[in-house]
Protein backbone atom coordinates (compact mmCIF):
# COMPACT_ATOMS: atom_id res chain seq x y z
CA UNK A 1 0.00 0.00 0.00
CA UNK A 2 1.88 3.18 -0.98
CA UNK A 3 0.17 6.48 0.67
CA UNK A 4 2.11 10.02 1.82
CA UNK A 5 3.72 8.37 4.66
CA UNK A 6 5.62 5.40 2.29
CA UNK A 7 9.30 6.43 1.45
CA UNK A 8 10.35 4.22 -1.71
CA UNK A 9 14.13 3.74 -1.32
CA UNK A 10 16.26 1.04 -2.92
CA UNK A 11 18.10 0.17 -0.03
CA UNK A 12 16.89 0.43 3.81
CA UNK A 13 19.53 0.37 6.60
CA UNK A 14 18.34 -0.81 10.14
CA UNK A 15 20.60 1.01 12.64
CA UNK A 16 23.27 3.76 12.51
CA UNK A 17 26.23 2.62 14.13
CA UNK A 18 29.55 1.49 12.82
CA UNK A 19 27.46 -1.12 10.47
CA UNK A 20 24.69 1.45 9.28
CA UNK A 21 27.47 4.38 8.35
CA UNK A 22 29.38 2.46 6.69
CA UNK A 23 26.20 0.53 4.98
CA UNK A 24 24.88 4.15 4.02
CA UNK A 25 28.31 5.14 2.74
CA UNK A 26 28.89 2.41 0.39
CA UNK A 27 25.41 2.13 -0.61
CA UNK A 28 25.31 5.19 -2.09
CA UNK A 29 28.23 5.07 -3.70
CA UNK A 30 26.79 2.60 -5.84
CA UNK A 31 23.93 5.06 -6.61
CA UNK A 32 21.17 3.52 -4.79
CA UNK A 33 18.98 5.43 -2.71
CA UNK A 34 19.57 4.26 0.59
CA UNK A 35 18.48 5.34 4.11
CA UNK A 36 19.31 4.06 7.82
CA UNK A 37 16.46 4.06 10.45
CA UNK A 38 18.06 4.68 14.02
CA UNK A 39 15.67 4.28 16.78
CA UNK A 40 18.55 6.81 18.97
CA UNK A 41 18.02 10.34 19.21
CA UNK A 42 21.82 10.28 17.74
CA UNK A 43 24.25 8.29 15.87
CA UNK A 44 26.68 5.63 16.78
CA UNK A 45 24.91 2.40 18.15
CA UNK A 46 26.89 1.04 21.06
CA UNK A 47 28.84 3.98 21.48
CA UNK A 48 25.54 6.07 21.17
CA UNK A 49 23.78 4.00 24.30
CA UNK A 50 26.85 2.64 26.74
CA UNK A 51 27.64 5.56 28.49
CA UNK A 52 28.56 3.80 31.96
CA UNK A 53 31.79 5.25 33.57
CA UNK A 54 34.44 3.56 31.79
CA UNK A 55 33.38 2.65 28.73
CA UNK A 56 35.76 2.42 26.30
CA UNK A 57 36.74 0.44 23.83
CA UNK A 58 39.08 -3.11 24.66
CA UNK A 59 40.41 -3.63 21.13
CA UNK A 60 43.07 -0.70 20.70
CA UNK A 61 42.03 2.13 18.93
CA UNK A 62 44.18 1.94 15.83
CA UNK A 63 42.33 -0.85 14.39
CA UNK A 64 39.04 -0.51 16.31
CA UNK A 65 38.63 1.96 13.70
CA UNK A 66 37.56 2.47 9.70
CA UNK A 67 40.34 1.26 6.95
CA UNK A 68 37.88 2.59 4.41
CA UNK A 69 39.61 5.99 3.98
CA UNK A 70 43.09 6.12 4.22
CA UNK A 71 42.57 10.11 4.48
CA UNK A 72 40.32 9.52 7.72
CA UNK A 73 42.91 6.87 9.06
CA UNK A 74 45.80 9.12 8.66
CA UNK A 75 44.18 12.70 9.55
CA UNK A 76 41.91 11.29 13.05
CA UNK A 77 43.87 11.63 16.45
CA UNK A 78 43.33 8.95 18.81
CA UNK A 79 44.24 10.25 22.10
CA UNK A 80 44.64 7.38 24.28
CA UNK A 81 45.43 3.24 23.49
CA UNK A 82 42.04 2.75 24.18
CA UNK A 83 39.48 5.19 23.49
CA UNK A 84 36.61 6.47 25.64
CA UNK A 85 33.20 5.81 24.70
CA UNK A 86 32.74 9.87 24.17
CA UNK A 87 36.02 10.29 21.76
CA UNK A 88 34.59 6.96 19.96
CA UNK A 89 31.09 8.57 19.33
CA UNK A 90 32.88 11.89 18.68
CA UNK A 91 34.88 10.20 15.78
CA UNK A 92 31.64 8.27 14.36
CA UNK A 93 30.18 11.56 14.27
CA UNK A 94 33.19 12.79 12.67
CA UNK A 95 32.56 10.22 9.96
CA UNK A 96 28.83 11.01 9.35
CA UNK A 97 29.75 14.46 9.09
CA UNK A 98 32.92 14.21 6.58
CA UNK A 99 31.22 11.52 4.35
CA UNK A 100 27.97 13.78 4.40
CA UNK A 101 26.00 10.66 5.88
CA UNK A 102 23.58 12.28 7.98
CA UNK A 103 21.10 13.51 5.29
CA UNK A 104 20.54 9.89 4.41
CA UNK A 105 20.14 8.68 8.41
CA UNK A 106 16.89 8.81 10.31
CA UNK A 107 16.92 9.20 14.10
CA UNK A 108 14.17 8.53 16.61
CA UNK A 109 12.75 5.74 14.28
CA UNK A 110 12.14 2.12 15.59
CA UNK A 111 11.71 -0.20 12.93
CA UNK A 112 8.95 -2.67 14.56
CA UNK A 113 8.19 -4.65 11.35
CA UNK A 114 9.43 -6.32 8.15
CA UNK A 115 7.61 -7.97 5.40
CA UNK A 116 9.13 -9.22 2.17
CA UNK A 117 6.55 -9.14 -0.79
CA UNK A 118 7.38 -12.17 -3.01
CA UNK A 119 5.72 -11.59 -6.51
CA UNK A 120 7.72 -7.58 -6.40
CA UNK A 121 10.59 -8.75 -4.40
CA UNK A 122 10.84 -5.71 -2.62
CA UNK A 123 10.67 -5.26 1.59
CA UNK A 124 8.09 -3.26 3.36
CA UNK A 125 9.58 -1.88 6.65
CA UNK A 126 7.03 -0.31 9.28
CA UNK A 127 8.10 2.04 12.37
CA UNK A 128 7.04 3.33 15.18
CA UNK A 129 6.33 6.72 13.71
CA UNK A 130 3.99 5.09 11.54
CA UNK A 131 6.41 5.60 8.59
CA UNK A 132 6.42 2.75 5.90
CA UNK A 133 9.57 2.42 3.92
CA UNK A 134 9.65 -0.12 0.62
CA UNK A 135 12.90 -1.55 -1.13
CA UNK A 136 14.33 -4.11 -2.75
CA UNK A 137 17.25 -4.51 -0.05
CA UNK A 138 17.14 -4.02 3.76
CA UNK A 139 20.48 -4.47 5.88
CA UNK A 140 20.36 -5.33 9.38
CA UNK A 141 23.05 -3.00 10.65
CA UNK A 142 21.50 -3.91 13.97
CA UNK A 143 24.30 -4.91 16.26
CA UNK A 144 25.42 -8.17 18.29
CA UNK A 145 24.71 -6.19 21.66
CA UNK A 146 22.39 -3.52 21.75
CA UNK A 147 19.44 -5.38 23.13
CA UNK A 148 19.40 -5.00 27.04
CA UNK A 149 19.07 -8.14 28.63
CA UNK A 150 17.44 -7.27 32.36
CA UNK A 151 16.90 -10.34 34.39
CA UNK A 152 13.88 -10.62 36.13
CA UNK A 153 14.79 -9.99 39.94
CA UNK A 154 11.33 -11.12 41.82
CA UNK A 155 10.41 -7.78 43.61
CA UNK A 156 12.82 -5.46 41.21
CA UNK A 157 9.72 -3.57 40.12
CA UNK A 158 8.94 -2.53 43.99
CA UNK A 159 12.60 -0.80 44.39
CA UNK A 160 12.08 2.79 45.81
CA UNK A 161 15.80 4.23 44.38
CA UNK A 162 17.32 4.69 41.25
CA UNK A 163 18.13 1.96 38.22
CA UNK A 164 20.37 1.69 35.05
CA UNK A 165 21.28 -0.89 33.12
CA UNK A 166 24.69 0.20 31.75
CA UNK A 167 23.53 -0.60 27.92
CA UNK A 168 20.86 2.41 28.39
CA UNK A 169 22.97 4.90 30.31
CA UNK A 170 21.67 8.07 31.05
CA UNK A 171 23.35 11.00 29.16
CA UNK A 172 23.76 13.23 31.70
CA UNK A 173 25.43 10.99 33.92
CA UNK A 174 24.96 9.50 37.08
CA UNK A 175 26.80 10.82 40.34
CA UNK A 176 27.06 8.11 42.96
CA UNK A 177 28.69 10.61 45.16
CA UNK A 178 27.68 9.51 48.96
CA UNK A 179 25.69 6.96 47.88
CA UNK A 180 25.23 3.38 48.56
CA UNK A 181 25.16 1.28 45.16
CA UNK A 182 25.17 -2.50 43.94
CA UNK A 183 26.25 -3.60 40.77
CA UNK A 184 25.13 -6.46 39.59
CA UNK A 185 27.57 -8.44 37.00
CA UNK A 186 30.38 -9.15 37.10
CA UNK A 187 31.20 -8.74 32.98
CA UNK A 188 32.99 -6.49 30.98
CA UNK A 189 30.75 -3.74 31.28
CA UNK A 190 30.74 -4.31 35.56
CA UNK A 191 34.63 -4.20 35.07
CA UNK A 192 35.48 -1.13 33.88
CA UNK A 193 32.71 0.63 35.22
CA UNK A 194 33.18 -0.38 38.74
CA UNK A 195 36.77 1.36 39.82
CA UNK A 196 35.26 4.20 38.69
CA UNK A 197 31.75 3.87 40.62
CA UNK A 198 34.10 2.76 43.73
CA UNK A 199 35.83 5.90 44.06
CA UNK A 200 32.56 8.26 44.02
CA UNK A 201 29.94 5.60 46.21
CA UNK A 202 30.16 5.62 49.87
CA UNK A 203 29.70 2.06 49.61
CA UNK A 204 29.63 -0.23 46.68
CA UNK A 205 27.94 -4.31 46.82
CA UNK A 206 29.02 -6.00 43.99
CA UNK A 207 27.41 -9.19 43.35
CA UNK A 208 28.90 -11.62 41.22
CA UNK A 209 27.51 -15.02 39.92
CA UNK A 210 30.87 -16.23 37.76
CA UNK A 211 33.63 -14.49 38.02
CA UNK A 212 36.00 -12.85 34.97
CA UNK A 213 39.07 -13.34 33.60
CA UNK A 214 40.36 -10.00 33.43
CA UNK A 215 44.02 -8.42 31.87
CA UNK A 216 45.07 -4.91 32.46
CA UNK A 217 44.65 -2.75 29.63
CA UNK A 218 48.08 -0.32 30.26
CA UNK A 219 45.70 2.39 28.73
CA UNK A 220 47.96 5.77 28.51
CA UNK A 221 48.28 8.37 25.55
CA UNK A 222 49.21 6.65 22.18
CA UNK A 223 52.65 5.74 22.15
CA UNK A 224 54.02 8.53 19.46
CA UNK A 225 56.82 5.68 17.98
CA UNK A 226 54.04 3.00 17.96
CA UNK A 227 51.75 5.81 16.03
CA UNK A 228 54.61 6.49 14.01
CA UNK A 229 55.28 2.95 12.79
CA UNK A 230 51.35 2.16 12.22
CA UNK A 231 50.95 5.36 10.20
CA UNK A 232 54.31 4.79 7.94
CA UNK A 233 52.37 1.50 6.37
CA UNK A 234 48.86 1.50 7.86
CA UNK A 235 47.32 -0.53 5.32
CA UNK A 236 50.13 -2.99 6.15
CA UNK A 237 49.31 -2.95 9.54
CA UNK A 238 45.61 -3.68 8.84
CA UNK A 239 47.01 -6.26 6.41
CA UNK A 240 48.92 -8.32 8.79
CA UNK A 241 45.71 -8.08 11.38
CA UNK A 242 43.67 -9.18 9.27
CA UNK A 243 45.97 -12.53 9.38
CA UNK A 244 45.61 -13.03 12.76
CA UNK A 245 42.97 -15.27 14.13
CA UNK A 246 40.94 -12.84 15.38
CA UNK A 247 41.27 -10.33 13.27
CA UNK A 248 43.09 -8.14 15.50
CA UNK A 249 46.51 -7.58 16.45
CA UNK A 250 47.03 -10.31 18.56
CA UNK A 251 50.03 -12.84 17.49
CA UNK A 252 49.26 -16.24 17.72
CA UNK A 253 52.17 -17.93 19.84
CA UNK A 254 53.68 -20.39 17.69
CA UNK A 255 53.78 -23.08 20.22
CA UNK A 256 51.43 -24.82 22.60
CA UNK A 257 51.65 -24.14 26.51
CA UNK A 258 52.23 -27.95 26.71
CA UNK A 259 55.05 -27.86 24.44
CA UNK A 260 57.21 -24.88 26.62
CA UNK A 261 58.52 -25.61 29.91
CA UNK A 262 56.86 -23.84 33.14
CA UNK A 263 59.51 -21.83 33.12
CA UNK A 264 58.84 -20.34 29.59
CA UNK A 265 55.31 -20.43 29.68
CA UNK A 266 55.62 -17.64 32.77
CA UNK A 267 57.80 -15.75 30.54
CA UNK A 268 55.51 -15.87 27.88
CA UNK A 269 52.36 -15.04 30.30
CA UNK A 270 53.84 -12.06 31.90
CA UNK A 271 55.42 -10.64 28.26
CA UNK A 272 51.81 -10.61 27.64
CA UNK A 273 50.18 -9.40 31.16
CA UNK A 274 52.50 -6.71 30.93
CA UNK A 275 51.69 -6.07 27.14
CA UNK A 276 47.81 -5.86 28.69
CA UNK A 277 44.60 -6.40 27.23
CA UNK A 278 42.95 -9.21 25.08
CA UNK A 279 46.08 -10.10 23.16
CA UNK A 280 46.94 -12.81 26.48
CA UNK A 281 45.07 -15.44 25.00
CA UNK A 282 46.42 -15.70 21.69
CA UNK A 283 50.07 -16.07 23.70
CA UNK A 284 49.72 -19.97 22.99
CA UNK A 285 48.22 -21.73 20.16
CA UNK A 286 46.52 -24.44 21.87
CA UNK A 287 44.52 -22.50 24.74
CA UNK A 288 41.36 -22.90 22.62
CA UNK A 289 41.84 -26.51 22.03
CA UNK A 290 43.23 -28.10 25.20
CA UNK A 291 41.70 -28.17 29.04
CA UNK A 292 45.13 -28.46 30.36
CA UNK A 293 46.74 -26.09 27.83
CA UNK A 294 43.74 -23.56 29.12
CA UNK A 295 44.54 -24.32 32.58
CA UNK A 296 48.12 -22.63 32.98
CA UNK A 297 46.92 -19.66 31.22
CA UNK A 298 44.11 -19.64 33.54
CA UNK A 299 46.17 -20.65 36.83
CA UNK A 300 48.42 -17.56 35.92
CA UNK A 301 46.02 -14.96 36.12
CA UNK A 302 44.27 -16.47 39.33
CA UNK A 303 47.63 -15.93 40.86
CA UNK A 304 48.10 -12.95 39.85
CA UNK A 305 44.57 -12.14 41.39
CA UNK A 306 45.61 -13.89 44.61
CA UNK A 307 49.13 -11.07 44.62
CA UNK A 308 46.46 -8.03 43.89
CA UNK A 309 43.51 -8.62 46.08
CA UNK A 310 44.57 -8.85 49.96
CA UNK A 311 41.51 -10.42 51.33
CA UNK A 312 42.52 -14.02 50.81
CA UNK A 313 38.68 -15.19 50.83
CA UNK A 314 37.60 -12.09 48.39
CA UNK A 315 40.66 -13.18 45.95
CA UNK A 316 39.71 -16.70 45.85
CA UNK A 317 35.93 -15.65 44.91
CA UNK A 318 37.34 -13.08 42.21
CA UNK A 319 39.20 -16.15 40.50
CA UNK A 320 37.14 -17.83 38.07
CA UNK A 321 37.26 -21.25 37.75
CA UNK A 322 35.74 -21.96 34.22
CA UNK A 323 38.05 -22.27 31.00
CA UNK A 324 39.87 -18.78 30.19
CA UNK A 325 38.32 -17.10 27.20
CA UNK A 326 35.23 -19.38 26.99
CA UNK A 327 33.49 -16.00 27.99
CA UNK A 328 34.55 -13.08 26.80
CA UNK A 329 37.73 -12.16 28.13
CA UNK A 330 37.62 -8.68 30.08
CA UNK A 331 40.26 -5.96 29.69
CA UNK A 332 40.51 -3.80 32.96
CA UNK A 333 41.62 -0.54 34.54
CA UNK A 334 42.36 -1.51 38.58
CA UNK A 335 39.49 -3.87 38.65
CA UNK A 336 40.74 -6.29 40.46
CA UNK A 337 42.72 -3.75 43.04
CA UNK A 338 39.47 -2.18 43.83
CA UNK A 339 38.16 -4.90 46.16
CA UNK A 340 41.05 -3.89 48.31
CA UNK A 341 38.90 -0.88 48.83
CA UNK A 342 37.40 -0.35 52.32
CA UNK A 343 33.95 0.77 50.52
CA UNK A 344 33.71 -2.26 48.38
CA UNK A 345 31.83 -5.55 49.50
CA UNK A 346 32.21 -8.97 47.18
CA UNK A 347 28.89 -10.92 47.27
CA UNK A 348 28.99 -14.21 45.80
CA UNK A 349 25.65 -15.00 44.01
CA UNK A 350 26.50 -18.35 42.35
CA UNK A 351 25.46 -20.71 44.87
CA UNK A 352 22.67 -18.66 46.14
CA UNK A 353 21.15 -16.51 43.81
CA UNK A 354 19.72 -13.19 44.36
CA UNK A 355 16.49 -14.15 46.03
CA UNK A 356 14.72 -10.37 45.50
CA UNK A 357 15.29 -7.02 45.27
CA UNK A 358 12.74 -5.12 48.05
CA UNK A 359 11.76 -1.37 48.21
CA UNK A 360 15.24 -0.98 49.95
CA UNK A 361 17.95 -3.47 48.69
CA UNK A 362 19.02 -6.75 46.89
CA UNK A 363 18.43 -10.03 48.97
CA UNK A 364 20.96 -12.79 49.22
CA UNK A 365 20.65 -15.94 51.34
CA UNK A 366 17.81 -13.93 53.53
CA UNK A 367 19.89 -11.42 54.10
CA UNK A 368 19.46 -7.58 52.71
CA UNK A 369 22.04 -5.63 51.31
CA UNK A 370 20.15 -2.27 51.67
CA UNK A 371 21.89 0.28 48.96
CA UNK A 372 19.93 3.33 47.29
CA UNK A 373 20.67 2.79 43.71
CA UNK A 374 21.24 -0.75 41.63
CA UNK A 375 23.35 -0.72 38.44
CA UNK A 376 22.16 -3.66 36.18
CA UNK A 377 25.23 -4.33 34.27
CA UNK A 378 23.32 -7.99 32.96
CA UNK A 379 24.67 -7.72 29.71
CA UNK A 380 22.48 -8.48 26.24
CA UNK A 381 20.63 -11.45 24.41
CA UNK A 382 23.46 -11.14 21.74
CA UNK A 383 23.34 -11.03 18.19
CA UNK A 384 19.88 -12.11 18.07
CA UNK A 385 18.29 -10.11 20.72
CA UNK A 386 17.92 -6.95 18.34
CA UNK A 387 16.74 -9.09 15.16
CA UNK A 388 14.11 -10.56 17.27
CA UNK A 389 12.30 -7.54 18.66
CA UNK A 390 11.59 -6.69 14.90
CA UNK A 391 8.95 -8.90 13.38
CA UNK A 392 10.71 -10.00 10.24
CA UNK A 393 8.74 -12.14 7.78
CA UNK A 394 10.54 -13.76 4.53
CA UNK A 395 8.69 -15.81 1.82
CA UNK A 396 4.50 -16.67 2.79
CA UNK A 397 4.74 -14.52 5.93
CA UNK A 398 6.88 -17.09 7.14
CA UNK A 399 8.47 -14.71 10.72
CA UNK A 400 11.87 -14.90 11.39
CA UNK A 401 11.37 -16.14 14.90
CA UNK A 402 10.23 -19.65 13.83
CA UNK A 403 12.33 -19.60 11.04
CA UNK A 404 14.83 -19.24 14.16
CA UNK A 405 13.35 -20.73 17.06
CA UNK A 406 16.10 -23.59 17.37
CA UNK A 407 18.47 -21.04 17.23
CA UNK A 408 19.63 -18.58 14.61
CA UNK A 409 20.09 -20.36 10.85
CA UNK A 410 22.08 -18.81 8.58
CA UNK A 411 24.22 -19.07 5.39
CA UNK A 412 27.99 -16.89 5.84
CA UNK A 413 25.72 -14.67 9.10
CA UNK A 414 24.97 -12.73 5.82
CA UNK A 415 21.41 -14.30 4.85
CA UNK A 416 18.96 -17.11 5.63
CA UNK A 417 17.10 -19.04 3.55
CA UNK A 418 13.51 -17.99 2.60
CA UNK A 419 14.27 -14.16 3.54
CA UNK A 420 15.69 -12.58 0.21
CA UNK A 421 17.26 -9.73 -0.56
CA UNK A 422 17.98 -9.79 3.41
CA UNK A 423 21.17 -9.20 4.71
CA UNK A 424 22.63 -9.41 8.10
CA UNK A 425 25.82 -7.07 9.19
CA UNK A 426 28.04 -9.67 11.67
CA UNK A 427 25.14 -11.69 11.95
CA UNK A 428 25.35 -15.08 14.05
CA UNK A 429 27.33 -17.18 11.41
CA UNK A 430 30.04 -14.96 11.48
CA UNK A 431 32.93 -14.06 13.15
CA UNK A 432 31.46 -10.97 14.60
CA UNK A 433 32.31 -10.44 18.38
CA UNK A 434 35.09 -13.25 18.38
CA UNK A 435 36.55 -10.76 15.94
CA UNK A 436 38.00 -7.10 16.00
CA UNK A 437 34.03 -5.83 15.19
CA UNK A 438 35.20 -3.00 12.48
CA UNK A 439 37.02 -4.45 10.66
CA UNK A 440 34.55 -7.44 10.46
CA UNK A 441 31.74 -4.85 9.93
CA UNK A 442 33.67 -3.08 7.35
CA UNK A 443 34.36 -6.61 5.50
CA UNK A 444 30.61 -7.86 5.74
CA UNK A 445 29.45 -3.98 4.53
CA UNK A 446 32.03 -4.01 1.40
CA UNK A 447 30.62 -7.98 0.84
CA UNK A 448 27.05 -6.70 0.49
CA UNK A 449 27.24 -3.45 -1.29
CA UNK A 450 29.85 -5.42 -4.26
CA UNK A 451 27.03 -8.03 -3.97
CA UNK A 452 23.91 -5.52 -4.81
CA UNK A 453 26.37 -3.54 -7.12
CA UNK A 454 26.42 -7.13 -8.87
CA UNK A 455 22.80 -8.28 -8.67
CA UNK A 456 22.31 -4.40 -10.36
CA UNK A 457 24.69 -5.09 -13.21
CA UNK A 458 22.85 -8.16 -14.27
CA UNK A 459 19.21 -6.74 -13.58
CA UNK A 460 18.88 -9.86 -10.84
CA UNK A 461 15.79 -9.35 -8.43
CA UNK A 462 17.26 -10.94 -5.94
CA UNK A 463 19.53 -13.21 -3.86
CA UNK A 464 18.71 -15.73 -0.81
CA UNK A 465 20.90 -18.07 0.31
CA UNK A 466 19.76 -22.07 -0.34
CA UNK A 467 18.99 -24.61 2.11
CA UNK A 468 21.64 -26.48 1.26
CA UNK A 469 24.14 -24.25 1.75
CA UNK A 470 22.86 -22.85 5.19
CA UNK A 471 22.71 -26.41 6.51
CA UNK A 472 25.60 -26.76 5.41
CA UNK A 473 27.54 -23.55 7.12
CA UNK A 474 25.58 -24.41 10.27
CA UNK A 475 27.25 -27.43 10.68
CA UNK A 476 30.58 -26.45 9.80
CA UNK A 477 30.22 -23.38 12.48
CA UNK A 478 29.25 -26.18 14.88
CA UNK A 479 31.93 -28.60 13.69
CA UNK A 480 34.81 -26.00 14.52
CA UNK A 481 33.45 -24.63 17.66
CA UNK A 482 32.89 -28.55 19.09
CA UNK A 483 36.49 -28.22 18.03
CA UNK A 484 37.58 -26.30 21.51
CA UNK A 485 36.34 -25.29 24.58
CA UNK A 486 34.46 -22.52 24.06
CA UNK A 487 30.92 -24.44 24.11
CA UNK A 488 32.20 -25.61 27.46
CA UNK A 489 30.86 -22.60 29.48
CA UNK A 490 27.81 -21.34 30.01
CA UNK A 491 28.34 -18.31 27.77
CA UNK A 492 26.67 -15.23 25.98
CA UNK A 493 28.10 -16.68 22.96
CA UNK A 494 25.89 -19.50 23.02
CA UNK A 495 22.58 -17.69 24.52
CA UNK A 496 23.24 -19.16 27.76
CA UNK A 497 22.90 -15.74 29.35
CA UNK A 498 19.18 -15.50 28.55
CA UNK A 499 16.42 -18.13 30.40
CA UNK A 500 14.81 -20.39 27.62
CA UNK A 501 17.24 -18.80 24.73
CA UNK A 502 18.40 -22.10 22.46
CA UNK A 503 22.28 -23.32 23.32
CA UNK A 504 23.64 -22.63 20.12
CA UNK A 505 27.02 -21.16 19.79
CA UNK A 506 26.39 -18.28 17.44
CA UNK A 507 30.14 -16.61 16.28
CA UNK A 508 31.67 -17.76 13.79
CA UNK A 509 35.70 -19.21 15.10
CA UNK A 510 38.19 -18.03 12.32
CA UNK A 511 38.39 -14.33 10.54
CA UNK A 512 40.85 -15.50 8.09
CA UNK A 513 39.35 -18.45 6.92
CA UNK A 514 35.89 -16.88 7.04
CA UNK A 515 37.28 -13.96 4.83
CA UNK A 516 38.71 -16.42 2.38
CA UNK A 517 35.28 -18.12 1.87
CA UNK A 518 33.31 -15.53 1.56
CA UNK A 519 35.39 -13.79 -1.59
CA UNK A 520 35.62 -17.59 -2.95
CA UNK A 521 31.43 -17.61 -2.97
CA UNK A 522 31.66 -13.98 -4.23
CA UNK A 523 34.08 -14.79 -6.71
CA UNK A 524 31.82 -18.11 -8.09
CA UNK A 525 29.00 -15.75 -8.77
CA UNK A 526 27.48 -16.33 -5.12
CA UNK A 527 28.16 -20.01 -5.00
CA UNK A 528 24.71 -21.08 -2.83
CA UNK A 529 22.46 -18.41 -3.22
CA UNK A 530 20.00 -18.51 -5.14
CA UNK A 531 19.01 -15.67 -7.83
CA UNK A 532 16.14 -14.26 -9.20
CA UNK A 533 15.78 -12.35 -12.44
CA UNK A 534 14.46 -8.85 -13.16
CA UNK A 535 11.36 -8.08 -12.70
CA UNK A 536 12.50 -4.33 -13.53
CA UNK A 537 15.19 -2.88 -10.65
CA UNK A 538 13.88 -1.35 -7.73
CA UNK A 539 11.65 1.35 -7.75
CA UNK A 540 12.93 4.66 -9.35
CA UNK A 541 17.02 3.39 -10.45
P1 LIG B 1 28.00 -9.85 30.10
O1 LIG B 1 29.39 -10.12 29.75
O2 LIG B 1 26.94 -10.74 29.55
O3 LIG B 1 27.93 -9.82 31.67
C1 LIG B 1 26.71 -9.83 32.34
C2 LIG B 1 26.95 -10.13 33.77
O4 LIG B 1 25.70 -10.15 34.44
C3 LIG B 1 27.59 -11.51 33.98
O5 LIG B 1 28.51 -11.42 35.03
C4 LIG B 1 26.39 -12.35 34.33
O6 LIG B 1 26.70 -13.49 35.09
C5 LIG B 1 25.59 -11.37 35.17
N1 LIG B 1 24.21 -11.77 35.27
C6 LIG B 1 23.30 -11.90 34.27
N2 LIG B 1 22.12 -12.32 34.76
C7 LIG B 1 22.30 -12.46 36.10
C8 LIG B 1 21.47 -12.88 37.15
N3 LIG B 1 20.20 -13.26 36.92
N4 LIG B 1 21.98 -12.90 38.40
C9 LIG B 1 23.25 -12.53 38.63
N5 LIG B 1 24.10 -12.13 37.67
C10 LIG B 1 23.63 -12.10 36.42
O7 LIG B 1 27.56 -8.35 29.70
P2 LIG B 1 28.47 -7.05 29.54
O8 LIG B 1 29.41 -6.92 30.66
O9 LIG B 1 27.57 -5.92 29.25
O10 LIG B 1 29.31 -7.38 28.27
C11 LIG B 1 28.73 -7.96 27.12
C12 LIG B 1 29.70 -7.92 25.99
O11 LIG B 1 29.74 -6.61 25.48
C13 LIG B 1 31.12 -8.20 26.37
O12 LIG B 1 31.38 -9.56 26.52
C14 LIG B 1 31.86 -7.56 25.22
O13 LIG B 1 31.81 -8.35 24.09
C15 LIG B 1 31.02 -6.33 25.00
N6 LIG B 1 31.58 -5.23 25.78
C16 LIG B 1 32.72 -4.71 25.29
C17 LIG B 1 33.30 -3.70 25.95
C18 LIG B 1 34.53 -3.11 25.37
O14 LIG B 1 34.86 -3.27 24.25
N7 LIG B 1 35.26 -2.41 26.08
C19 LIG B 1 32.77 -3.21 27.14
C20 LIG B 1 31.61 -3.76 27.62
C21 LIG B 1 31.01 -4.78 26.92
P3 LIG B 1 27.00 -14.90 34.33
O15 LIG B 1 28.35 -14.72 33.72
O16 LIG B 1 26.93 -15.90 35.40
O17 LIG B 1 25.93 -15.07 33.29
Amino acid sequence: MKDARTTELDAVVVGAGFAGLYAVHRLRGLGLRVRALERGSGIGGTWFWNRYPGARCDIESLEYSYQFSPELQHEWEWSERYATQGEILRYLEHVADRFDLRRDVQLDTLVTAARFDEPTHLWTLETDTGERFVARFCVMATGCLSSANLPEFPGREHFAGATYHTGHWPHEGVDFTGQRVAVIGTGSSAIQSIPLIAREAQHLTVFQRTASYSIPAHNGPIDPELLAEVRADYAGFRRRNAQMPFGANFPLGEKGALEADPEERGRVYEQRWQRGGLGFITAFSDLPLDREANETAAEFVREKIRQIVRDPETAENLAPKQVIGCKRLCVDTGYYETFNRPNVTLVDVSETPIQEITGSGVVVGGREYPVDTIVFATGFDAMTGSLSRIDIRGREGLPLSEKWSGGPRTYLGLATADFPNLFFVTGPGSPSVLSNMVPSIEQHVNWIADCIGWLRERDLAAIEATPAAEDAWVAHVNEVADLTLYPSCNSWYLGANVPGKPRVFMPYLGFPPYVAKCDEVAAKGYEGFALAPGAGMPPGS
